[in-house]
């Protein structure tokens, strides 16, 4: 899951970039409101986090150009303290949660977890598709009741793929979500890495849909 963190308070960018990261998210990351904007505007992210407090442009008029322009990708607000009117705003401007600050950073984590369970269509916080199940909290994902393990990145796919089951991801997206910003993007890396995921999970969760993608089927289908 590819997320972008908005924050202009270089400490705090940090502390919740490394958390992001050890959660097994791959972060991009913006520190005024201009990049923001840009980024948000012409990249593909799962979630983005964004403080309202910027340079160059604040995070409100940010989050309402995203609107504005379509862009449904959601939004967790960072928000000063007891200001109450910057959250009304802020969900007025299309936000699908806030935080106020200071906060801890489970919380964020918690939130932003919801938020994309929510945006997947998963009430549940573990997913389950047939006898594999992923549990995003922990980063585990286990078959018929058995622990599967597997790297960072092979976690990060399954993650992906399961959150839109019944959906064909195109190997472009998945590459993005991926990987950081500035990663060499090898041609065959997703199929390698697909390949090598499948060979630890067994058959019949990822399907190769070949020229177009992969496909994790929704839980409900007809198998
Ligand atoms: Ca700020």
């Amino acid at each position: 899951m590819r997320v972008l963190l908005v924050e202009d308070d270089r400490r705090i960018a940090r502390d919740i970039a490394a958390a992001l990261a050890e959660a097994g998210y791959v972060v991009d990351s913006a520190t005024d409101g201009e990049d923001a904007w840009f980024k948000g505007d012409t990249e593909d992210y799962a979630a983005i986090v964004l403080d309202l407090g910027l340079p160059t442009m604040d995070g409100l008029s940010v989050l309402k150009r995203w609107r504005a322009a379509g862009r449904r990708t959601p939004v967790l607000v960072l928000t000063a303290r007891g200001t109450w009117t910057e959250r009304v705003e802020g969900i007025d401007a299309g936000a699908d949660d806030y935080l106020p600050k200071p906060f801890a950073m489970e919380e964020l984590l918690a939130r932003l977890r919801a938020l994309l369970r929510r945006s997947g269509g998963h009430a549940a916080p573990v997913i389950a598709i047939g006898d594999v199940i992923l549990d995003p909290r922990q980063m585990r994902v286990s078959r018929a009741g058995r622990a599967i393990a597997l790297t960072p990145q092979e976690y990060r796919l399954v993650s992906y793929l399961m959150h839109h089951s019944g959906r064909v991801v195109p190997q472009q997206e998945l590459a993005e979500h991926l990987q950081a910003e500035h990663y060499e993007r090898e041609s065959n890396a997703v199929e390698v890495l697909v390949g090598r995921t499948r060979r630890k999970l067994g058959d019949g969760l990822i399907e190769t849909r070949r020229g177009f993608g992969y496909l994790v089927p929704a839980p409900d289908a007809p198998t």
